[in-house]
């Protein structure tokens, strides 16, 4: 992962630019961490003082910010975050969000759309993509009424993603990773 800050959307950009809040959520939606909030945290302290320009200073206040037993266990602790800053970077998911979202709009009302997804990554973004159209209201929990004007476009079908059954895993074992979702498009 290179830090340099002359590219338009660079790592550098990302760790010392971005909000704490979008921070924690990319490091929990695309690096699947579940230290994500300590680790934002840890980062925003860190850029008060001075901005962080290596990827060695961004790994060391990353183990920082995890528990020592969990620090213990698995790949080297700063991965997951490593590779969450990296897929913001290059935009890896962003393609997918979109052809859905406007895979959605396309449909008639009360079309269904499908998605498999091979890849728990991939799976989230169609599930807060589904969760988005189905409650798109941004207004605060404090606002008597919506004021945002967003309304409702979809209704999930599916609350938890269909998964191949131990049959069909039998004989497709290429099947384990696979998850199905679906909505359908409002009558208006
Ligand atoms: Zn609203």
């Amino acid at each position: 992962m290179r830090m340099d800050r002359g590219d338009p959307l660079s790592a550098y950009e990302v760790i010392n630019g971005y909000s704490t809040r979008r921070l924690a959520e990319i490091i929990r939606d695309y690096g699947e961490e579940r230290f994500a909030s300590r680790i934002a945290n840890a980062i925003d302290k860190a850029r008060r003082s001075a901005p962080i320009e290596t990827t060695t200073e961004l790994s060391e206040i990353i183990r920082s910010a995890i528990p020592a037993p969990a620090r213990r266990e698995g790949p080297h602790p700063a991965k997951r975050t490593f590779q969450a800053i990296r897929i913001e970077v290059n935009g890896e998911l962003a393609g997918l969000e979109k052809a859905v979202t406007d895979a959605c709009r396309f449909l008639n009302p009360g079309g269904v759309i499908a998605v498999i997804t091979f890849h728990s990554l991939e799976d989230r973004i169609v599930k807060n993509v589904f969760k988005d159209l189905q409650h798109p209201c941004t207004c605060p929990p404090s606002a008597p009424v919506c004021i945002c004007g967003r309304k409702q476009e979809l209704e999930i079908i599916t609350a938890k993603p269909l998964t191949a059954s131990g049959g069909e895993l039998t004989a497709n074992p290429r099947a384990r990773s696979a998850k199905l979702r679906a909505a359908r498009r409002l009558l208006q």
